[in-house]
């Protein structure tokens, strides 16, 4: 069930992000400004605090592994800010990075703990399509601003290591996030403000980076550090949001269904690296050309995998409709039957509406193929399931149970309502032939087999008492 965020949310979102705004017009390193960042921050971390004790027990830890990560981040600013504004010390990197990278041993291990739970029994599939996507971010990434970072930058190799980190981190944790809404997770609002909160930690740590290279992260602060909060308060957001308390049970999808944006996706993630190598040996002429030989049989590869996958799913649903349909009927088989039965109960005990059942078995079949002949006797028999179908309501389900028994489930029909329809049936079959009918009207928390066995009871009684007739069950 999908709820709407209430307006206490919507509000403490707003002042969040007002604050994160405010902070890029008010003079930076001002005592103004730090003074905002940092209430802020703790604000949405005591914010973030109360939404997980008031989780659901089960869902707690991954919320408040979730919350180890912000608070240690949190805290990490207020020691950066100490170190820098109070010791006069250079802070980075510093104490606030072993809690900036400790922090993420929290966030890694919520997105674990949630990932198993999402998806309980795994998903390879999955995993292929977020670590292809992942390394492929990653590595362009690495090439784009690690690369020119390592060979430019005048910052000590530790320095430049320490924050070179922090976007591959991201991406790490992005990736898990990645993995959970690829496996149709249910908390969508929950998962996607997450997911916002990572990809503007990443951006900020790339600008970071960008800057550090540079050697002016110190002009680059004020914007990083907005964005940096602006990330806490969308994961205190996230653990606030309507769905967040679901945000770990597990996925009723099964297996992975290749979506044609999910397929794009894979497509971008497998064409990103060829397209990068290009780049890198452009000046070369011929790895330049190899390497786009190397694109366009990767696109006809791709092209190739999408029709593969079209037939795959064109089969798929072929195969599906013949394992639930009878053949010589066209009609829904006993397999359907099972779990319509059961699901039309389901529905019936939820509404607390009415649901007849009914068995029909045609009376003295074995003469009629007796003296017919059995392809005449199949041929009856989808005479019948045609009649009987056209007999019957829209909202009514008809299945062939085997041989020559048929089950019908009428939904919101009660005792009263249901004779007449099946009085028509009755009065529809072919050639002249009966039919008998035995029916049950589902009790209060009767189970499907138990309304099944009473129909049939009643089809029975209906054969002893001389057939071409409607009993109802006691
Ligand atoms: P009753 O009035 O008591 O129902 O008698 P009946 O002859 O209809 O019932 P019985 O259960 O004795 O026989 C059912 C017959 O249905 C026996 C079987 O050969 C025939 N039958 C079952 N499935 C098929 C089928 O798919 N095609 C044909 N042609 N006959 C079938
Ligand atoms: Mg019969
Ligand atoms: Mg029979």
């Amino acid at each position: 069930m999908r709820q709407a965020p209430g307006p206490w949310w919507l509000g403490s979102v707003s002042v969040g992000v007002l604050a994160c705004l405010s902070l890029l017009v008010v003079p930076p390193e001002s005592t103004a400004w730090i003074l905002i960042a940092r209430v802020t921050g703790v604000c949405a971390i005591a914010a973030f605090a109360v939404a997980t004790a008031r989780m659901p027990a089960r869902t707690k830890l991954v919320w408040w592994l979730m919350w180890t990560y912000a608070a240690m981040t949190v805290l990490g600013d207020i020691v950066y800010d100490v170190q820098e504004q109070l010791l006069d010390e250079a802070p980075f990197p510093g104490p606030a990075d072993v809690l900036y990278l400790l922090a993420y041993v929290a966030a890694i291990g919520a997105l674990t703990v949630l990932v198993r739970r999402v998806i309980p029994n795994g998903d390879r599939d999955a995993w292929l399509d977020t670590a292809i996507i992942a390394i492929a971010v990653a590595t362009v990434i690495g090439y784009v601003v690690a690369r020119p970072a390592l060979l430019h930058s005048e910052q000590p190799g530790g320095t430049l290591a320490i924050a070179l980190i922090y976007p591959f981190l991201d991406i790490v944790v992005l990736a898990g996030l990645a993995r959970v809404i690829l496996a149709g997770v249910r908390a969508t609002v929950a998962i996607t403000l997450l997911a916002m909160a990572f990809l503007v930690t990443l951006t900020a740590d790339l600008i970071y980076d960008v800057m550090v290279s540079n050697g002016t992260e110190d002009s680059s602060r004020p914007v990083v550090d907005v964005l940096l909060l602006a990330g806490i308060v969308l994961l205190a957001a996230a653990s606030w949001a309507p769905d967040a308390r679901t945000v770990d049970t597990p996925s009723a999808r099964s297996s992975a269904p290749y979506t044609p944006g999910r397929l794009t996706g894979l497509a971008v993630g497998m064409l990103t690296l060829p397209t990068l190598l290009v780049v890198a040996v452009w000046d070369n002429l011929a790895a330049r050309r190899v390497a786009i030989a190397a694109i366009v049989v990767l696109l006809l590869a791709i092209w190739r995998l999408e029709r593969a996958l079209r037939t795959v799913r064109v089969q798929y649903a072929a195969l599906g409709h013949e394992a639930r349909t009878d053949a010589l009927t066209g009609l829904p088989n006993r397999r359907t039957l099972d779990y319509e039965v059961v699901r039309a109960v389901d529905l019936a005990s939820r509404t607390g509406t009415a649901l007849t059942v009914a068995m029909l078995d045609l009376d003295h079949f074995k003469s009629y193929n007796d003296d017919n002949g059995h392809q005449a006797g199949d041929r009856l028999l989808a005479l019948c399931a045609h009649s009987w179908r056209d007999a019957l309501p829209a909202n009514a389900f008809l299945a062939r149970y085997g041989g020559e028994e048929f089950v019908a489930l009428l939904p919101g029909l009660d005792a009263a309502a249901a004779l007449p329809v099946l009085e028509r049936l009755r009065e529809s079959s072919p050639g002249h032939r009966t039919v008998s009918i035995g029916y049950a009207v589902r009790e209060d928390r009767e189970s499907a087999s138990s309304v099944l066995r009473r129909a049939d009871a009643a089809l029975y009684d209906a054969k002893e008492l001389g057939r071409d007739r409607i009993i109802a069950a006691w």
